[in-house]
């Protein structure tokens, strides 16, 4: 997967929550994150919500 804005490789991490996996992309250069799920591509907001909820 490539970053839509500089087309370079992102940086993929996957996590576990709550039993979904999540996909951290992130581009270093442009600074830029975003969070994938089985559903699609999610708010930050919402994946902070689920990491909190774990705890
Ligand atoms: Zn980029």
């Amino acid at each position: 997967m490539r970053c839509p804005k500089c087309n370079r490789q992102q940086v993929v991490i996957k996590i576990t929550v709550r039993g979904e996996t999540l996909t951290m992309h992130s581009c270093s250069p442009c600074d830029l994150r975003w969070w994938e799920a089985d559903e699609g591509v999610l708010p930050l907001a919402g994946v902070l919500d689920l990491a909190a909820a774990s705890r």
